[in-house]
């Protein structure tokens, strides 16, 4: 009977069998009980961990989606944005900056900051390899993670100058080269991402998320200068670097708009050489395009610097969009010009020369539509022909040609 028992397990015994069991027994079997009980336990705990684990990473996966979808964004503001602040929130630091790189002329230089502050370094990649963080540039393709400034010296075994934003930076941080990868394995420098004070520090794990973002940035970054590029190439003219007439016509119509609505003054000038044909035919096209550059400096020196617009309407004709202007200030800008344009010593092939325009000038008359403001400027322009040339002629209201 006995050995019956002790052949079942202990929840296979009933009431009166688990009574006749004596002391020894009893105790071995709760010793049992507790080892089970204790494995169970263990594996619990385990399972509980592992379940957060897969928890938090499905979370972080959820936000590196969600991060990666908002850099994928041309917007150079947006793309720091989402880098300084939603990245560091990301990652539990208290500090994120952004840099851009220019590799032209070699500058590294802060584009954004969060917090914001007040002071925005620029390093430059050769003449500054004594700031820590140039060092690292210039080292390192991947991220590097600092417990302090103080232990990447000693682990450099060297000095480094510091910058008082270095604080922020590099204490519990992590500085992340942004790289995107060209032919044959080259890799082309954009700027760098630096993470700091993040209590604890990085991990591991934070560098490798750090690596793949590095990369997005990066490419959203090239993606956007690349973008600014082209359309800037779209409403630029390749000889002046004037605004093309596409352009000219966008952007009367955006000034027309708000003359419009605010009644503010608006004016337009436009501008033509005189006997070009015939200085092409004498110099050739060559020099004819120099003069254009010359009078392109010029009308830029002329105008005010980021209110008004001079953009290449065609050929040898030029319009300028003057803003918050009226005829009579317009007049006083293009008379100027005129004389700068005339007074100019141009040297063509060792030999001075002088060249000179004609301008007609027209204010917008509110309500009326963007063809009867150009036509009022160009018929004040073929004025100026017929009345001698070098000379500017004004648009009077109610008055035609
Ligand atoms: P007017 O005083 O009546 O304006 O005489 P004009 O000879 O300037 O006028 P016209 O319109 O007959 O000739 C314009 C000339 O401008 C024709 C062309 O040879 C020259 N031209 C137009 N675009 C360019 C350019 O991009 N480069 C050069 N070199 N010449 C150009
Ligand atoms: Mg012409
Ligand atoms: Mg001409």
């Amino acid at each position: 009977m006995n050995d019956n028992i002790n052949k079942k397990s202990s929840d296979e015994l009933s009431h009166e069998e688990l009574l006749s069991l004596d002391k020894d027994e009893l105790v071995d079997r709760c010793m049992g009980l507790q080892r089970a009980y204790t494995s169970l336990y263990n594996a619990v705990t385990l399972y509980k961990r592992q379940l957060a684990a897969v928890r938090d990473h499905t979370l972080k996966s959820g936000q590196i989606a969600d991060l990666s979808r908002k850099v994928n964004i041309s917007d150079i503001n947006i793309i720091a944005d989402v880098t300084v602040r939603d990245l560091s929130n990301f990652f539990g630091a208290n500090f994120g900056a952004l840099f851009l790189y220019d590799n032209d002329t070699k500058f590294l230089s802060l584009n954004r900051a969060y917090p914001e502050i007040s002071e925005h370094p620029v390093l430059h990649l050769e003449n500054d390899s004594d700031v820590m963080i140039v060092d690292i540039l210039r080292t390192s393709r991947e991220p590097v993670v600092l417990e302090s400034p103080s232990s990447y010296e000693k682990l450099c075994g060297k000095d480094f100058r510091s910058l008082p934003i270095d604080a922020n930076m590099l204490e519990g941080g992590m500085v992340c080269p942004l790289v995107v990868s060209i032919q044959d394995n080259d890799k082309m420098l954009i700027g760098l991402a630096v993470f700091g004070d993040k209590p604890g520090g990085f991990s591991r794990s934070d560098a490798e998320i750090a690596t793949m973002m590095s990369e997005m940035i990066a490419t959203a970054v090239s993606t956007s200068r690349l973008i600014e590029q082209m359309s800037l190439l779209a409403e630029t003219d390749g000889l002046t670097g004037l605004y093309n007439h596409r352009h000219f016509q966008q952007e009367l119509s955006r000034s027309i708009a708000l003359a419009n609505r605010y009644k503010h003054p608006l004016s337009l000038a436009m501008i033509d050489i005189d006997h070009f044909k015939k200085f092409n035919d004498q110099y050739g096209h060559q020099a004819g395009d120099q003069v254009l550059r010359e009078v392109t400096r010029l009308m830029r020196f002329s105008v005010r610097d980021t209110v008004d617009l001079v953009a290449r309407y065609g050929g040898e004709e030029f319009a300028i969009i003057m803003p918050e202007t009226d005829l009579k200030g317009a007049r006083i800008a293009m008379e100027r010009l005129r004389q700068y344009v005339e007074s100019r010593n141009l040297n063509i092939g060792g030999k001075v020369v002088q060249i000179t325009i004609s301008i007609g000038v027209a204010e917008y008359e509110y309500e009326r539509d963007k063809g009867a403001f150009i036509d009022t400027a160009d018929m004040a322009l073929y004025r100026a022909k017929r009345n001698g040339r070098n000379r500017l002629e004004i648009h009077a209201p109610n008055q035609f040609g």
